[in-house]
């Protein structure tokens, strides 16, 4: 059971690096990057020297980390990133965070990804007035999500709010915390997007 618990954590460890995958504890003195930084397992220790092949797979495995992203819907986010127009790899980051559960978080409503997802999941939320319990919706410009009025009584979420105040919210968002709802002024660009990731990596990858 406590493998399990520890399975997010191992995911940062694996990488190398912080993905902030369980909320609150990944900013304090219990995240277990900040106490065991190398690899879990048996010979965790040692860490060798990836191909470029390797560098490419592990960029593409964090980014679908820091998200919550699955290898089939990740590809088919791939494939949308390609078809539009402009950089295929920021249009990836783009699309990516144009997920509801993404913006619920973005919003502070949800202090992990994962917790914004089961939000959603749930039910919490609607978009434009509408209820939408998908995580993988992608929201556009203009779209409004707020906390469904008969669920404005949850206190996770306002114990979120008040946890995550010091956290920034994107400039592509607008929160308005009295009415618990964000809007969507715009669509991300690169430079609103925090996430160490060098998503040209990732289209090396998929254009072997
Ligand atoms: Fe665990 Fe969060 Fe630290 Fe990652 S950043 S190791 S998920 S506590």
């Amino acid at each position: 059971m406590a493998r399990y618990k520890d399975e997010q954590c191992r995911i940062c460890r694996r990488e190398g690096q912080k993905l902030f995958l369980k909320g609150t504890r990944c900013y304090s003195d219990k995240c277990s990057i900040a106490r065991r930084n190398y690899a879990p397992g048996e010979h965790g220790q040692r860490r060798s020297k990836l191909s470029e092949y390797g560098t490419q797979l592990r960029e593409k495995q964090k980014t679908k980390s820091y998200y919550g992203v699955g290898e089939k819907q990740f590809r088919k986010y791939f494939e949308m990133a390609s078809n539009k127009k402009g950089v295929t790899g920021e249009n990836l980051l783009q699309i990516l965070e144009s997920r509801l559960d993404n913006v619920v978080y973005r919003l502070g409503f949800g202090t992990s990804r994962a917790q914004a997802r089961q939000f959603v999941t749930h039910a919490q939320f609607e978009v434009n007035g509408k209820k939408v319990n998908i995580p993988s919706y992608l929201v556009k410009p203009g779209d409004v999500i707020t906390v469904r009025e008969n669920k404005k009584d949850n206190g996770t979420i306002k114990i979120n709010i008040e946890e995550t105040a010091a956290r920034p919210v994107p400039e592509w968002l607008e929160k308005d915390i009295k009415k618990l709802s964000g809007k969507v002024v715009r669509l991300a660009s690169r430079e609103d997007i925090d996430l160490p990731i060098e998503e040209h990596l990732i289209v090396e990858l998929y254009s072997k």
